[in-house]
């Protein structure tokens, strides 16, 4: 057993760490990706550099070539067997998926530019990789944008640096500082990697070019470095399966096939597999284990390697039956010799099932559409702490049948007709029918966005119905009658105001024990001192207010200068208050509206 053992912690049995690249749009993370990749030219050979499905495999011999100008004294050892770096688009979400409480990205590139510092995607992604704890190291990318910067092609950063200008050391130091503010104010220290002594309560910054190729050896060896110093030693050799779904996508002559990434362990053509599907658990046969031609083979479009077998960490295709609704984010297991297949389906299932246990059971709120589990996982927790309801949710693009069931709302209750939808597409069907019921899609690829949308959107709602509603909007007041400048078309009077607060538009009546109120008409101008203001307090002085009314009473017949005057309340009114304006009425107006309805007699 002991030698078992031994032999599962051979050179043989080591897996690469998985690496994920993310930041704002532009900032260069394709670019970066290509610079890694590239050939080196004179050798006319990748170093055994490899794409694969939605990733790019490096070889330690890659890293090691690639980092020599910075490991001259060869201080750097490397005990990864190599480096699998997820360059799938939205890989932001990868970083939210785990397995078994581990974030399934061992580490991570934050890539930030120079000349623009944080963005709202770095934010973004920085929220992400705390949350999972991931480790991360920071690319300040574009740094021969510094004005007047002279290149050296692959050159360690510092050896670069150090042959520019005085103006270009300067503007560096300058956008440097400025960038670790911006990390100080996200609660982030950073440091320059080269003066970080403590890369577990610092953040590292490497400065890099994707241009010019300047810093990118020593961001690898930042890479290789923090790895070996965070990864649990056991965490570096291949154990128990962990493999992950990317991506669902139809191929043709393949049917619906998986992209996934196998994080840890071995899978096998013709293994029994178990995922979990929109529409409940998914077992299935590996038809066939695929990746893509290497590149000097890629001469018949859509052609891919065949494998019987696949060893960690590694980007692959699986071509099985029954994927079409097989989910992104979903956990992939082997069912084993002495594995119980439905126990291993219930396991997987529990991922969305934790998801479903957050959807808002009055069955009142917004439905929430994501790209893979991982990232609707993270919009729903950011979705409960702003306090917006969810009704459903769901994974994958938008349709018409997803639309339907956000229309469901459109009666109930219209604001939360609503589809918050990130990081996905929306059928051109779908979103002609949303227009046409009147279902509000909001898409984007900012989480917090989407928040942002969707409040403005119910401000504007609100407004609308408070636009509508507004002569229906009575608050509360009781008024003193000090003067009557004017008896009838208008009425002007001077009034005090005993209780509440008298608005422009206010309504105006006296109750009348056993009869129907004596009706004044409404408020159109309140002066104070002469000048027009909008409302009146209890208090305020003394104000002048004209009320107008078609066939206003006559004072002396129907009412007397004596006579306490209140606001017009009715059943309606307060409804409408209590809908529309709640945030407005205070608590003594509310006493007051009480007292009101007794004067009034409403129930
Ligand atoms: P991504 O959206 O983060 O993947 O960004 P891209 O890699 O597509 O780069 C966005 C743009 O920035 C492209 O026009 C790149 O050529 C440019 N770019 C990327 N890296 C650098 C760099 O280091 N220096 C300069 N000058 N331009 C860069």
């Amino acid at each position: 057993q002991h030698e078992e053992a031994l032999a599962a912690r051979s050179k043989d049995n080591l897996r690469s760490p998985i690496c994920c690249i993310l930041g704002h749009v532009d900032t260069g993370k394709t670019k970066l990706l290509d610079k890694i990749r590239q050939t080196n030219v004179q050798e006319g050979e990748a170093g055994g550099i490899t794409q694969q499905i939605g990733a790019t495999y490096f070889p330690v011999e890659a890293i090691k070539q690639k980092t020599e100008v910075v490991n001259q004294d060869g201080s750097l050892e490397f005990n990864v067997p190599g480096l699998l770096v997820i360059d799938t688009p939205g890989h932001e979400s990868f970083t939210n998926l785990r397995s078994r409480g581990s974030s399934l990205c061992n580490i991570a590139i934050l890539v930030v530019d120079i000349m623009h510092g944080l963005e709202p995607q770095t934010i973004e992604s920085i929220r992400l990789l705390r949350d999972r704890k991931t480790p991360f190291i920071v690319a300040l990318n574009k740094i021969d944008r510094l004005y007047g910067w002279k290149d050296i092609p692959n050159n360690g950063f510092q050896d670069s640096l150090s042959k520019q200008s005085k103006a270009v050391q300067n503007e560096f130091k300058e956008r440097l500082a400025q960038t670790k503010l911006a990390f100080a104010e996200q609660s982030l220290n950073a440091e320059l990697f080269y003066e970080n002594k403590n890369m577990s309560r610092y953040v590292s910054l490497v400065p890099t070019s994707a241009h010019t190729g300047e810093g990118i050896p020593d961001m690898l060896k930042l890479l290789i470095t923090l790895t070996q110093q965070r990864m649990a030693e056991k965490l570096m050799y291949l154990s128990e399966l962990e493999c992950t779904v990317l991506e669902v996508k139809v191929i043709e002559g393949l049917g619906t096939t998986i992209d996934v990434v196998l994080s840890n362990g071995v899978l096998r053509e013709g293994d029994r597999i178990v995922l979990c599907g929109l529409n409940g658990p998914i077992a299935t046969t590996v038809r066939a284990l695929l990746t893509p031609q290497p590149l000097k083979e890629l001469r018949v479009k859509g052609s891919y390697v065949h494998h019987k077998e696949v060893k960690a960490a590694l980007g692959v295709k699986i071509a099985a039956n029954d994927l079409e609704n097989a989910i992104a984010g979903s956990r992939l297991l082997v069912v084993g010799p002495d594995d119980d297949e439905e126990d291993l389906e219930e396991e997987v299932m529990s991922d969305l099932e934790g998801l479903l246990n957050k959807v808002e059971k009055s069955g009142k709120g917004v439905c929430v559409q994501a790209s893979t589990l991982g990232s609707l996982e993270a919009l729903l927790d950011f979705l409960s702490v702003s306090k917006i309801p969810v009704m459903s949710i769901s994974i994958g693009p938008v349709y018409k049948r997803d639309v339907m069931r956000a229309g469901t709302m459109l009666e109930k209750n219209k604001e939360f007709a609503v589809m918050l939808c990130f990081d996905v597409k929306v059928d051109k069907e779908a979103q002609a029918y949303a227009d046409e019921v009147g279902v509000k899609l909001f898409t984007a690829d900012i989480i917090y966005h989407l928040f942002d949308a969707f409040t403005a959107y119910q401000k504007e709602l609100l407004e609308q119905k408070r636009r509508e509603t507004a002569d229906h909007a009575v608050f509360p007041c009781v008024l003193r009658i000090v003067q009557v400048f004017h008896q009838r078309d208008p009425i002007v009077v001077g009034i005090d105001v005993v209780e509440g607060s008298l608005r422009i538009g206010t309504p105006i009546a006296i109750p009348k024990p056993g009869g129907d109120p004596v009706v004044l008409g409404r408020v159109t101008s309140i002066e104070l001192n002469h000048k027009a203001v909008p409302i009146a307090k209890k208090t305020s002085p003394s104000v002048a207010v004209k009320i107008e009314a078609a066939n206003q009473p006559v004072l002396g017949r129907h009412w007397e200068d004596k006579d306490t005057l209140y606001s017009h309340i009715s059943r309606k009114s307060i409804d409408t208050l209590k809908d529309h304006f709640r945030e407005e009425v205070a608590k003594e107006d509310w006493s007051l509206i009480v007292q009101l309805k007794k004067v009034y007699k409403i129930d």
